[in-house]
């Protein structure tokens, strides 16, 4: 049996801005994304504005009518990174099968390491703290799915342990929606038919889930179940991808450039998302096109400099998109891929920081991805994106997006 673990820092934007600034310990303290604009929203927060009731994705006003003392903050991008690289290196101390989920959580496989699961899970909290500064919750258990949850379960500075004696007494009581992967759209179908408590998709006919759910019921009763398979993949695994892209198919046809320019705009969206969740940027921009009668083309640029920008990634396929597409036909679906990948490490990071704007626009970017990734993709959305109506269809990019060319 492996032994999985899932580490995740505790309220990391906020906690590492603690250690710039020890003094914001003592203070309700959030970072925000861009503090100076009316509509600057609440993306972490320190224990003291939690117990005031600040939450993550509200507006600062909003958080500031529960707590009129909020010290606001400004991300940064950059000290984020920073702490990430330097937690995954005591990570590597103990395994060199490290899956980074985000830059605050990853999944270890240390089923080789002569330790056990749960001591290397309190040493690593301990060395976080001395060496860091930083708390972490971390779950252990036999499975990644589980490892995630239990690192949910307890918060900060705790471990906990799902054992294959032990799943169904921890595990099986907590709602279905504590699961990886099961967003509120799968919550209430299952909720349609009285399924609430994980234990209850674990219990029910795996054919239940498929009518419900289609093909992911089957792997919905696996994780219930405990037998989640999937490997922790290894540093350096995730490079020989070769290009990140997305494609939707419209419930509709499109006719026109604004409803076009949604859709790109949405699916940049999500591929700078998928972008900097595996750390890589692209110089290449690639468009598909593929109208009502199902025939298809393809066309990209090149960029000046690479990037995991979803305003410079739009901003490309909506330009190769008016000089390519002449609405001979109406459109049945679009892509954007980005390719020519590298990775965030490398050295093209400094032109970039050389750039004011480019790197605020780079952190602001980057903590919304993180809230969609955490909130589902619909928690935020630029309003040229709902004005192209699409928002209701936006959901099941992530689901249902086919990738192309990857
Ligand atoms: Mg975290």
């Amino acid at each position: 049996m492996r032994t999985i673990l899932h580490s995740d820092l505790n309220n990391f934007y906020a906690s590492v801005e603690c250690v710039y600034d020890p003094s914001l310990r003592h203070r309700p303290m959030a970072v925000c994304g861009d503090p100076e604009a009316r509509h600057g929203i609440v993306l972490a927060k320190n224990m003291l504005a939690k117990q005031a009731g600040v939450k993550t994705a509200e507006a600062i006003w909003q958080a500031r009518q529960k707590c009129p003392d909020l010290v606001v903050v400004a991300p940064n991008h950059h000290r984020y990174l920073r702490f990430s690289r330097m937690i995954r290196q005591i990570y590597a101390e103990y395994t060199h099968k490290i899956e980074p989920f985000g830059m605050d959580e990853a999944w270890l496989d240390v089923s080789d390491h002569p330790m056990g699961g749960e001591a290397i899970a309190n040493e690593l909290r301990l060395r976080a703290r001395q060496e860091l500064g930083l708390t972490l919750s971390v779950g252990v258990s036999f499975n990644k799915v589980f490892a995630k949850l239990g690192s949910d379960m307890k918060k900060p500075d705790a471990t906990t342990v799902i054992s294959a004696d032990n799943y169904r007494e921890r595990v099986w009581p907590l709602p279905v929606g504590a699961l990886l992967y099961v967003g509120p759209a799968t919550r209430r179908k299952l909720a349609a038919r009285n399924l609430r408590t994980i234990g209850d998709v674990a219990r029910c006919a795996p054919e239940t889930l498929r009518t419900a759910l289609g093909k992911s019921g089957d792997m919905l009763w696996c994780y219930a179940n405990g037998m989640d398979r999937s490997p922790v993949m290894e540093l350096g695994e995730s490079m020989p991808v070769k290009s990140v892209g997305n494609s939707m198919t419209t419930p509709e046809d499109m006719r026109s450039d604004p409803e076009a320019r949604a859709v790109l705009l949405a699916l940049s969206e999500n591929v700078a998302d998928r972008l900097r969740a595996k750390g890589l940027r692209g110089r290449e921009v690639c468009l598909w096109v593929r109208d009502c009668e199902l025939r298809s083309f393809t066309t990209q640029c090149r960029l000046r400099e690479s990037t995991a920008l979803a305003s410079e990634i739009g901003r490309s396929a909506i330009q190769l998109f008016r000089c390519h597409y002449r609405w001979e036909k109406p459109i049945r679906s679009l892509g954007v891929s980005v390719s020519m990948l590298e990775s965030e490490d490398s050295d093209v990071q400094l032109s970039i920081f050389g750039e004011a704007d480019r790197v605020r626009r780079y952190e602001l970017e980057g903590t919304l991805g993180e809230i969609r990734r955490r909130f589902g993709s619909t928690a935020i959305q630029r309003a040229s994106i709902l004005e192209g109506g699409y928002a209701a269809t936006l959901g099941s990019v992530e689901a249902c997006g086919t990738r192309f060319m990857e």
